[in-house]
C-alpha cells in the first residue's frame, strides 16, 4: 500500500445545486469526477444520499477502494467549525442547522474524513496546484453567490479560533448601507459579489436605462453578471457602467484586505472572476490607488487557475498539505 500522503484524495464539492466527487491525486491530477443534483430542497438527509451515492460510483469506477484512499474531504460553503467538523445553517442548504457531516462521513466510508469551508478549500488549492505555487503569503477571494476568503500565510492555511476566518464577504464597507443576511449592514458582499451586480442592474433596468440587456429583462429572464460581462464586450454603455460599479467596490475591499495582511498575491476566484480583465483591472487600479503605497507595490491581483475545479482541488490540497504539515 502506497504512503498515505501519496495515495490519492475523495474531494467533495458540497454546492447548492451540485455535488462533484472528483478522485485527486497529490500531482494535482484529477483523474476521474462524477457530478450529482444537490436536490437539496428534498432535505438533508437525502442531500446526504445524493453525496454518498457520487463518492459510492466514483469509487467503483476508478477501481481504487475507498480505504485506499488518503481519505474523503468534503468544501461546502457557509461556516464550518474544523475543530469538531460540523457545519452550521449552510445559506444554500436550507434547513440544515448543525450538522456534523465529517463523523457522518468517516462512518459511512471508514476513512480519514475531512471538512473545510469552500472559500478556504479554494486558497490551499490555489496555493497547492494553482496560481499561488510557491507564494508564502497570499489572499485568495472567490466572488460568487456572495464573497469567500481564504488566507495562506506563511504558507499555511490561517484558521482563525475555530476555523471561521475568511467571512471577508461580511466586512463593512458603508456602514449606512443596506441590512445583509448576517445581521450587519453595508458588507462587502453586498456590493461586489455576482448577486449585487445582477441586483443593481436590475434597479438600473427597471429604471428604463437604455441597454442591450433590456430586451431581456422584459421577458422576464434573469440577467447574469456572465450576460453583463458580454453585453460590455460589446460596449453596452450600462454594462460597463455597472461592471465599473462592482470593480471599484472590488478594489475597495482588497484595499481593506492588502492592508491588513501584505500579501504578495490576491487570487480571484468564483463565478465573477470569469469576466476578467475588464473587471480586475480597474479593481486593481483602485488597490495601486488607495492601499499604502509599499503594500500596493508589492501585490500582484491574478485570477484563479483552478476555475470551475477549484473547490475539489482545494478539498484534495487540504489533504495533502495537512499531511506535510
Ligand atoms: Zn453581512
Amino acid at each position: 500500500m502506497p504512503e498515505t500522503r501519496y495515495r490519492p484524495v475523495v474531494a467533495v464539492d458540497l454546492g447548492g445545486t451540485k455535488i462533484e466527487a472528483a478522485m485527486i491525486t497529490r500531482s494535482g491530477q484529477l483523474l476521474d469526477q462524477e457530478r450529482v443534483p444537490t436536490q437539496a430542497n428534498e432535505g438533508k438527509a437525502h442531500v446526504i444520499e445524493q453525496l454518498f451515492g457520487a463518492i459510492d460510483r466514483l469509487v467503483e469506477r476508478s477501481g481504487i477502494e475507498v480505504t485506499d484512499t488518503a481519505g474523503v474531504c468534503v468544501a461546502a460553503a457557509g461556516p464550518v467549525d474544523m475543530k469538531r467538523g460540523i457545519i452550521s445553517d449552510p445559506p444554500n442548504l436550507p434547513g440544515w442547522g448543525s450538522v456534523p457531516l465529517q463523523s457522518i462521513v468517516r462512518d459511512r466510508f471508514g476513512v480519514d474524513s475531512y471538512l473545510i469551508n469552500d472559500a478556504k478549500a479554494a486558497a490551499v488549492g490555489e496555493h497547492l496546484f494553482g496560481a499561488g505555487k510557491g507564494i508564502d503569503n497570499m489572499v485568495c477571494i472567490t466572488l460568487g453567490t456572495g464573497i469567500g476568503g481564504g488566507f495562506i500565510l506563511d504558507r499555511r492555511l490561517y484558521f482563525g479560533a475555530f476555523g471561521g476566518a475568511g467571512e471577508v464577504g461580511h466586512m463593512t464597507i458603508d456602514i449606512n448601507g443596506p441590512k445583509c443576511n448576517c445581521g450587519n449592514m453595508g458588507c462587502w458582499e453586498l456590493y461586489a459579489s455576482g448577486t449585487a451586480m445582477e441586483k443593481e442592474m436590475s434597479r438600473h433596468l427597471t429604471l428604463g436605462e437604455k441597454s442591450s440587456l433590456q430586451q431581456l429583462f422584459k421577458a422576464g429572464e434573469p440577467v447574469t453578471a456572465s450576460h453583463i460581462a458580454e453585453a460590455a464586450r460589446k460596449q453596452d454603455p450600462l454594462a460597463l457602467k455597472l461592471i465599473a460599479w462592482s470593480a471599484n467596490y472590488i478594489g475597495i475591499g482588497l484595499v481593506n484586505l492588502v492592508n491588513i495582511f501584505n500579501p504578495q498575491m490576491v487570487v480571484i476566484g468564483g463565478g465573477l472572476s470569469k469576466i476578467g480583465p475588464i473587471l480586475l483591472d480597474p479593481a486593481e487600479a483602485v488597490v495601486k490607488q488607495r492601499a499604502s503605497k509599499i503594500l500596493a507595490d508589492a501585490v500582484t491581483i491574478v485570477p484563479s487557475a483552478l476555475g470551475d475545479d477549484i473547490a475539489v482541488m482545494g478539498a484534495a490540497a487540504y489533504v495533502f498539505e495537512k499531511g506535510a504539515i
